[in-house]
């Protein structure tokens, strides 16, 4: 390397550093070290072609009615939350991100705020050097929207969808799975799942995602009675009609390990997710080995580093990163390593409409039979905020006139959701069946 080169390169770091600490001085622990190689990129594009003007988080809610509340185990969820993060240019585009509100819209927005300086002036197209840290959710959602919006203003620019900016052979029809199965009580209505599954199937859904149901200890429910209830929507819906199942981390691995093998012999099963605690590595290297259902995982999961002891491992077959928190580069880098090890991408997508289209344009980048996760559950808030709906027919979600997200927020939609306080979700106690 030149005297010269290496002078400049030193210099551009020092600048770097500079404001990096600047950033860190106003209190970021989640800032992280810049990256050498971003700095080609900083240099390079350096002549801002349409810098940033405005970052927006726009909080959003709505109540469910008494119906459409869901529950798991004892937890009820009475409200549909969103966050939005929209980057505006000073040509007048607006790219959007969804952060999962899972990171507490109130303090996602306090994120943004603080990363807003670092923004404005720059251009989209330039690196986005903060990543989630898997330390601080809302850090890691604020991270994430902001992540997101910056790729749909480069699709935008470029007019074209963002999983073909990512992987120019991306397919751009996506799969929508029905996810549900939140709403039987197994004391008063477990029957409530067959017609459920029902409706999803007549609906043109290509398969649907069901939960465990209430708490199994308010009302002594076995491995047995769970097993005989998958069975029956396994036999009341269509042979083509896929099935999987959402442990939500509830059970134990000899539990696991019995319902995984009649999920297997029932032959329906695309995959058991999260069947046992997300932290039992070990418990779900055994169960991958012992099962022929595949086992997937990782939608907490913010980071790389945080996925690779399951991938190197094994330990699932099909890895669940949300763009929502964690971005759509990690997410797709997650994707990419996983495929190093023969292991899957199907997002997991448990909130509204933008992150719904950010998590199809990550899975049309890696996968050539993409799918992706539709809550059923989430109301009008869902699609709602979008000017035209979501773009899904027949379980087919076609991303292929999409210029960036391909989505346009509603202008009206703080007057038609807005914020309410709260958390979205009450713990329900409930005395043990005599
Ligand atoms: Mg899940």
């Amino acid at each position: 390397m030149g005297v010269k080169l290496l002078r400049w390169l030193l210099s551009g770091t020092a600048n770097i550093r500079g404001r990096t600490k600047g950033v860190w001085a106003e209190g970021f622990d989640g800032a992280s070290e810049t990256d050498r190689r971003d700095l080609w990129v900083e240099v390079e594009r350096r002549d801002l072609m349409d810098p940033i003007v405005s970052v927006e988080t726009l909080a959003l809610s709505r109540m469910h009615d008494r119906l459409e509340q869901w529950y798991t185990a004892t937890y009820r969820t009475i409200k549909a939350d969103c966050c939005l993060i929209i980057v505006r240019t000073q040509s007048g585009r607006s790219g959007v991100g969804e952060a999962s509100a899972y990171g507490n819209p109130t303090k996602i927005q306090t994120e943004v705020a603080a990363l807003t300086g670092w923004l404005i002036g720059r251009d989209p197209s330039q690196s986005f050097r903060f990543h989630p840290t898997g330390r601080r959710i809302s850090f890691d959602c604020a991270v994430a929207g902001i992540d997101t919006a910056l790729w749909d203003l480069r699709g935008q620019a470029a007019g074209l969808p963002v999983a073909r900016l990512i992987n120019e052979a991306a397919v751009l029809n996506v799969q929508v799975y029905a996810s549900g199965g939140c709403r039987y009580d197994w004391r008063t209505d477990p029957e409530q799942l067959i017609a459920e599954a029902l409706e999803y199937q007549t609906r043109g859904f290509p398969a649907f995602k069901f939960r465990l149901g209430t708490a199994w200890d308010w009302d002594g429910v076995t491995c047995d009675q769970f097993i005989e209830l998958a069975s029956a929507v396994v036999h009341a819906t269509d042979s083509r009609f896929g099935l999987m199942v959402d442990g939500n981390a509830r059970l134990s691995e000899a539990q696991a390990l019995t319902i995984g093998k009649a999920l297997a012999r029932l032959g329906r099963f695309g995959w058991f997710e999260e069947p046992i605690p997300k932290d039992d590595l070990a418990g779900y290297q055994r169960l991958s080995r012992a099962l022929d259902v595949p086992i997937s995982g990782g939608e907490s999961w913010s980071t790389v580093e945080q996925a690779m002891p399951y991938l190197r491992s094994h330990a699932l077959s099909i890895v669940q990163p949300d763009a929502g928190l964690c971005g759509i580069t990690e997410a797709v880098q997650m994707g990419e390593i996983a495929a190093h090890f023969g292991i899957r991408t199907v997002p997991h997508n448990w909130h509204n409409g933008v992150m719904t289209m950010a998590n199809a344009q990550v899975v049309a980048s890696l996968d050539k039979t993409p799918w992706v996760e539709l809550n059923m559950l989430q109301g009008p808030l869902q699609s709602g905020i979008l000017d035209s709906g979501l773009p899904i027919a027949s379980g087919t979600l076609d991303i292929s006139n999409c210029h960036g997200l391909g989505i346009q927020i509603r202008d009206d939609v703080r007057k038609l959701y807005p914020w309410i306080e709260g958390h979205y979700g009450i713990v329900v106690e409930r005395s043990p069946q005599e």
